[in-house]
């Protein structure tokens, strides 16, 4: 199929063209469609398959007609909901690629930068705005975006936007939009309260699958390191300095961990830089343009800030700390071995992580390869510590407002 058999508009192939796209994948000539037929879509697709486009290009072409209002009249037609900045971004610059040849004006709002430059763009008028949850909800209450004209609500990312509490935030922002609009719900994994979120707000959706990309891709290796926790450093530096080559992106579980770890591989004269929700905005931005642009070879990152963030040719994925989630472990190293290339996934298991082990290989279906052959291995009677809960002396719910304000994200 090509995108001309999709009913693109000439606008929007030439657009297509340039950027050097061929054909559409598989998501786009599944999607499509149904998003020009105005029909509510629920998608479960990850970030490289091209879900970006599959909702980009039939939203700009849908509002295409009502292109020519002045700029002063413009109103905002189609919301897309992200939630993290990053993705935010690059969803916008999507959308800025692909109207190249139309008059459509797109804008992206966020959290953690300045606001008055976000108002500025606004009251000049947008069709389209990218944006994350708080931050929408912020410059609605200061009157500053009209929700009364959307006719395509799109929530990118559904699983990680609950994951990371913004379920009330979603649920209000669907209120706020008219009830007649079409909502496109895109998700990586569909767990309970996805599919629950999907029932009580999308009217007779059609679904969309494709594949779980490279969760069990004949192209990515999967090495198991069984390795005592206080030795783990040392079995990173062993393997970056013997084995690992390359493009590679570390994942630990916590933002205290990324910097520590951060701070031990430049340490050692490794070229490195990271990502976590604690940076500030232009911290990250830069971290990722330094990633890309090759400055650096090595990315630390925790999933949360990592997630959906385009980035090709990664050669090695190292799991630093393994994920308790199994989807988040699929997550992880679907960013190596992309588009037919082949890259290998490290994962390193302590005692207190084994059980992740077993959760993981039942979610992919395939055992992974464990190394016994490396300088620190774990003895297998090793058996995880036992952290005794001291418990607090205060009652429960004791914390004044100011203090649970104050209380950090670890992600
Ligand atoms: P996404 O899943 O939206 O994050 O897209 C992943 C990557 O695929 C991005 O770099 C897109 O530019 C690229 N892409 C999207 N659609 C196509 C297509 N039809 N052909 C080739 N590359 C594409």
């Amino acid at each position: 199929m090509s995108f001309k058999d999709l009913k693109l508009n000439k606008p929007l192939l030439r657009a297509v063209a340039e950027k050097g796209y061929d054909n559409p994948t598989l998501i786009q000539e599944r999607t499509i469609p149904l998003i020009l037929d105005k029909q509510d879509v629920i998608a479960s697709a990850q970030t490289g398959t091209g879900k970006t486009a599959a909702f980009a290009l039939p939203i700009l072409q849908l509002l295409f007609d009502k292109q020519d209002a002045s700029k002063k009249g413009k109103k905002i037609r189609a919301l897309i909901v992200s939630p993290t900045r990053e993705l935010a971004i690059q969803i916008q610059d999507n959308f800025k690629t692909y109207s190249t040849y139309t008059n459509l004006r797109s804008t992206v709002i966020f959290g953690g930068a300045s606001i008055e430059p976000q108002k500025d763009v606004l009251r000049k008028g947008v069709d389209i705005l990218i944006a994350t949850p708080g931050r929408l909800l912020d410059l609605h209450k200061q009157d500053e975006i009209n929700l009364d004209y959307i006719k395509t609500l799109v929530l990118d990312e559904a699983d990680l936007m609950l994951d990371m509490g913004f379920i009330d935030d979603v649920r209000k922002i669907e209120r706020l939009c008219p009830e007649s609009k079409q909502i496109l719900l895109f998700s990586a994994t569909m767990p309970y309260k996805v599919q629950d979120l999907a029932k009580t707000i999308l009217k007779d959706p059609k679904q969309v699958q494709v594949a779980q990309q490279s969760s069990t891709s004949k192209n990515v290796g999967q090495a198991l390191y069984y390795v005592p926790k206080p030795k783990k450093i040392e079995l990173c530096l062993h393997l970056l300095r013997n084995t690992i080559k390359g493009r590679i992106i570390i994942f630990r579980r916590t933002k205290y961990g990324v910097d520590k770890l951060e701070k031990t591989l430049l340490k050692n004269n490794y070229k490195v830089d990271s990502i976590h929700g604690d940076k500030s905005q232009n911290l990250r931005q830069e971290a990722l343009n330094n990633f890309k642009k090759k400055t650096v070879n090595i990315l630390i990152a925790t999933d949360v800030a990592a997630r959906g963030i385009d980035i090709d040719n990664v050669d090695a994925v190292i799991n630093f700390d393994m994920p308790n989630v199994p989807e988040t472990y699929v997550h992880r190293i679907g960013r190596t071995a992309r588009a037919g290339n082949t890259g290998t996934a490290y994962s390193f298991c302590s005692a207190d992580e084994k059980a992740y082990i077993k959760t993981i290989q039942q979610l992919i279906n395939l055992q992974l390869d464990i190394v016994e052959d490396h300088p620190y291995p774990l003895d297998p009677k090793a058996k995880p510590p036992i952290h005794k809960k001291k418990g607090s002396k205060y009652k429960k719910g004791r914390k004044s407002e100011a203090s649970k304000k104050k209380k950090k994200r670890w992600y």
